[in-house]
């Protein structure tokens, strides 16, 4: 069942954020003045020229075929977490970027649940923050859709059509199909964008692939349609089942130009009391937080993501 895979997958993350670390992991505070994470060597060999997106600039996406004729025959060189044109970090050289994070929810595809304590949390704390909502969890539970829409403290990204890894060869996570090529890589994000587009006049600007796997022909795909692919730097939650205590540790490893990966689809989970626990500990350490649209550049912007 999708309930237990998506458990299990997101469960393999755990060790992740202590294991996996970012080359500012571990030598830069809170108020590091070391730039050299923001603005990495750039392996020009590697990093593709930028596209030349179109869907943000008229509110609509290409069209299927356009996007098949542009990237059917591109081969990937990488599978996984952080891929090539994906955000798992954001700069921190401006005022309003400084001493700031960004906390990332998602709600995955299975109908478990609405976590009400750690939205109610967030909202008593005016923290603001990026909700990746898959279509299938929207339509089931359309009524906390809609409040989440109408709250400006959230801004809704597309967490997919069918929650699957996002791979142009069928590669797959934690036993989970990903797509198998790139015309299903387009329905898979274009589905969630046009249903919100549609129903509630957004265009979602980033995208978070189920699981957090992508490839490297896919963060391409999904730039070009608008959506910038966003994975994360800090795994709060294990995919919820991580304990409160647990949640509370891994929230603390959170720095500026964090982005943390939790999830809001999971109410009896560990998450909120975590959450709970964590909020004014981050907040006293002098931690600021924004959503993504307030940190992260336009799709059709020449900005490339820092390398992982
Ligand atoms: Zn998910």
């Amino acid at each position: 069942m999708m309930a237990l895979t998506g458990v299990a997958a997101l469960g393999g993350l755990t060790a992740i954020a202590g294991t996996k670390k970012a080359p500012w992991w571990t030598d830069r505070g809170a108020h590091g003045s070391d730039p050299a994470w923001i603005e990495p060597p750039v392996d020009t060999i590697a990093t593709p020229a930028p596209p030349s997106p179109t869907a943000t600039a008229t509110g609509t996406l290409p069209s299927r075929q356009e996007i098949i004729s542009r990237y059917g025959t591109r081969t990937p060189h990488y599978w996984g977490l952080h891929p090539d044109s994906s955000w798992s970090t954001f700069p921190t050289d401006t005022s309003l970027t400084r001493n700031s994070a960004c906390l990332t929810f998602d709600a995955c595809s299975d109908s478990s649940g609405y976590d009400e304590r750690l939205i109610n949390t967030l909202r008593e704390h005016h923290i603001p923050a990026t909700l990746f909502v898959n279509q299938r969890w929207a339509t089931t539970h359309r009524q906390e859709f809609e409040s989440l829409v109408a709250d400006p403290l959230f801004e809704i990204g597309n967490h997919g059509t069918n929650h699957r890894p996002l791979s142009v060869s069928g590669r797959s996570a934690y036993g989970i199909a990903g797509t198998k090529d790139v015309a299903e890589v387009y329905d898979e994000i274009a589905g969630m964008h046009t249903w919100m587009a549609t129903n509630y006049d957004l265009r979602p600007r980033f995208f978070r692939p189920g699981t957090a796997h992508a490839d490297n022909v896919a963060t391409q795909v999904s730039r070009a349609m608008g959506e910038w692919i966003v994975m994360f730097s800090v795994n709060g939650d294990s995919g919820a089942t991580a304990s409160a205590n647990q949640v509370y540790q891994q929230f603390l490893l959170l720095r500026p130009g964090g982005i943390l990966l939790a999830h809001f689809n999971r109410p009896g989970s560990g998450t909120a009391a975590g959450v709970e626990r964590a909020l004014p500990a981050l907040t006293a350490r002098g931690l600021r937080f924004r959503r993504l649209d307030h940190v992260l550049p336009a799709a059709t912007s020449p900005e490339q993501p820092p390398r992982w």
